[in-house]
């Protein structure tokens, strides 16, 4: 008995720590096993977000995916279940402990697979799996048997309006990958966008096919774009929502970055002397900065030093 309480006591104080994390600012790390002496988030757990009546994140580890509920269906997004076997339909799981509607839509927000293996579950339970025509492309050509096909693809934009509910889905250019849809709920004035915009953080290993140009006019049109609230691919920020103010700080940490690097690489630095001399010091306080800056640094050198 008095270990069923103490179990029950302990399950409370998770709750209560894990709870209201999603709109206030970042206080523990998120990552299951967290620190020593820091709380742990559970591996799975859905949260409905903030002031919204059927907008929800669904949590997997450090991944994170947006669904809608509607009476008429469900439209979820990025099954987030790479080297995750079961994560598609825990997924969706999660979702059925939400409501019974049937879901319609799996949205792919670009075609990396930490965020898009695992669709089979949502394909075999009736969804449309929708992507940009870049990401289909690049599936078929990598066949990776985790990571079905999309059913639709989408070249510029496209609105998904289900039970009332509007999803605007649009590709605003090259960025983070070739095949990146932004997507905004108009009503909610929220975005979803994977991977483009870290929240609060120094970008890091998502740096590897990186655009580094074309990224800042994506994340110009971002800004151009009418929202209040960012749903990040990662809640490696402590689980916090994005602002439009963290949309253009992390414009402005590319832009810095890119014109440290130019010097370097104009000098004939690139790749191993530039790679140690390049600092950020402004973000050195950032999460992320130490682990991140190789990565930013090797991008910008391909940009500077080589052209690329
Ligand atoms: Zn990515």
């Amino acid at each position: 008995m008095a270990r069923m309480l103490i179990a029950s006591l302990a399950a409370m104080l998770l709750t209560t720590i894990a709870s209201p994390g999603w709109s206030q600012a970042p206080t523990q790390p998120i990552a299951p096993g967290g620190a020593p002496g820091q709380p742990s988030r559970p591996q799975i757990e859905t949260m409905k977000v903030e002031g919204t009546e059927n907008v929800y994140i669904f949590r997997n580890g450090n991944h994170q995916a947006m669904f809608i509920v509607t009476p008429e269906g469900v439209i979820a997004t990025d099954p987030v279940a790479y080297g995750r076997p079961t994560g598609g339909q825990q997924y969706i799981d999660e979702i059925k402990k939400v409501t019974q509607a049937p879901i319609r839509y799996l949205i792919y927000s670009h075609h990396h697979f930490d965020h898009i293996a695992g669709g089979k579950a949502f394909k075999d339970a009736g969804a449309t799996i929708v992507a940009h025509k870049r990401a289909k492309e690049r599936l078929e050509v990598l066949k990776d048997p985790h990571t079905p096909l999309p059913d639709e693809t989408i070249d510029t934009d496209r609105t998904i309006t289900l039970g009332g509910t509007a999803l605007e889905l649009s590709y605003v250019g090259l960025n983070h990958s070739d095949s990146t849809l932004v997507m905004r709920l108009p009503r909610e004035k929220i975005v979803f966008i994977v991977d483009l915009l870290p929240v609060g953080r120094m970008p890091g290993r998502g740096m590897i096919d990186f655009y580094q140009l074309e990224a800042e006019e994506s994340i110009k049109k971002v800004l151009g774009m009418d929202w209040d609230r960012l749903i990040p691919g990662h809640p490696d920020s402590g689980g916090r929502l994005g602002t439009r103010q963290d949309a253009q700080e992390q414009l402005t940490l590319l832009q810095e970055a890119s014109a440290e690097m130019k010097k370097l690489g104009q000098e004939g630095k690139c790749w191993d002397t530039a790679e140690k001399e390049f600092k950020l010091p402004k973000y050195a306080t950032w999460p992320g900065y130490d682990q991140g800056l190789p990565f930013v640094a090797r991008r910008y050198c391909g940009l500077w030093g080589r052209g690329t």
